[in-house]
């Protein structure tokens, strides 16, 4: 039997690696490109031995030739440490790997998803935020290597949909957490996890009373492959994907504390520049049009991502 062969880029990393097993489960074949400079060989190492999943070392910032049915792409290192590591090189991944692999979509005429950001809202002036608000982006700022990225990149979709009459998806995913994020990668979850089950302390940035709603990643994954799967080539979004549930970063410290039933005590530091204030999805599009909703809680997510990092902290 002949199965849809999907390419995934970015499929190495936290959620790419969700997608590629959501995938494979689904009986499709699955191509995941990495050039690995966030991502990790672990967080795949169980696909590996499936004989419908590839591996190709790869950086999207160049042409790529493959034949595939649908690409979702992903590919774009996601966290602050990481993408402010070589800006120039992160703008490259947003512009010129969109650029690439919407030329790669438009010779095979084959569907594909765009992993947008919350991001493209900035520091936002209107909460929470659907997705008709154009944002309040910092173009000069240390975060715009990644904001102004996605927001372009998601100029190129909207552009190949309209003069190629590409079929895009475009998704606008909000603070996600779970197992395999990476361990360094400086984002809230697995820093105040990982603080915790060390026994150091949580290091709030700030006052502590921005917010953030965190979405488990097999909530986000499900909304994701619905949004490709939906055949309706007329509903390309951009569409919001998270978690409504918002909270206070200091509660989602007191909240990892409680769970992993650590010593551990919060420490203040100064806040970022950029960083915004509050942030929480308007999912109202995602449930009218797909009837998704995550239905992870907080609670029961953060315990299954504290059990994914005792393992990891186990084996160092
Ligand atoms: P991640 O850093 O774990 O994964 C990104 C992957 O892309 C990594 O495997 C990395 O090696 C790979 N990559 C980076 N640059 C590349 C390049 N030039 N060529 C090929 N591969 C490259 O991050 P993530 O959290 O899994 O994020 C995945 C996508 O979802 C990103 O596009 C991110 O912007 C988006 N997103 C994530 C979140 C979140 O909360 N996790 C929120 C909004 C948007
Ligand atoms: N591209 C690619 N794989 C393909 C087809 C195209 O990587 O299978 C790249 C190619 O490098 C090109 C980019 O996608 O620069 C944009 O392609 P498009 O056809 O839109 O533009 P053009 O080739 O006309 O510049
Ligand atoms: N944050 C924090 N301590 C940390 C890491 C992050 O207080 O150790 C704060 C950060 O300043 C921001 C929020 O937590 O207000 C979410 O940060 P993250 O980098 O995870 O996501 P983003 O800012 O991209 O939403």
């Amino acid at each position: 039997m002949m199965k849809n062969r999907v390419l995934v880029t970015g499929g190495s990393g936290f959620l790419g690696s969700h997608l590629c097993e959501r995938l494979l489960d689904m009986g499709r074949e699955v191509i995941c490109v990495d050039n690995f400079f966030t991502g990790s060989k672990a967080n795949i190492l169980h696909l590996l031995d499936n004989p419908y999943f590839e591996v190709i070392r790869h950086d999207i910032t160049f042409p790529l030739y493959v034949e595939v049915d649908e690409i979702y792409n992903l590919a774009c290192p996601a966290s602050p440490i990481h993408y402010q590591h070589d800006p120039v090189q992160t703008t490259k991944t947003s512009v010129h790997g969109a650029i690439n692999m919407l030329g790669l979509a438009k010779r095979l005429r084959a569907r594909i998803f765009q992993a947008s950001t919350s991001e493209v809202y900035g520091d936002p002036e209107v909460h929470p935020q659907a997705e008709g608000y154009w944002g309040n982006v910092n173009p000069i700022g240390l975060r715009s290597c990644y904001d102004e990225g996605k927001r372009c990149a998601e100029t190129l979709f909207f552009d190949y949909h309209r003069q190629h009459r590409l079929r895009i998806k475009v998704c606008r995913i909000f603070n996600t957490y779970g197992p395999h994020m990476a361990m360094d990668d400086g984002r809230v979850v697995s820093n105040f996890v990982v603080q915790a089950l060390r026994g150091e302390d949580l290091t709030i940035y700030g006052s502590g009373e921005q917010t953030r709603s965190f979405c488990y990643v097999s909530d986000l994954v499900d909304g994701m492959v619905r949004f490709m799967e939906d055949t309706d080539d007329a509903f390309i979004g951009p569409m919001n994907l998270g978690n409504p549930d918002e909270c206070t970063i200091r509660e989602l410290a007191e909240t990892i504390i409680d769970l992993t039933g650590s010593a551990s005590k919060i420490r203040y530091t100064p806040l970022p520049s950029d960083d915004p204030l509050q942030r929480r999805p308007d999912i109202g599009l995602a449930r009218e049009t797909l009837g998704w909703k995550p239905v992870v809680d907080l609670r029961a997510g953060l315990a299954r991502t504290i059990e994914y990092f005792e393992g990891v902290l186990r084996s160092l």
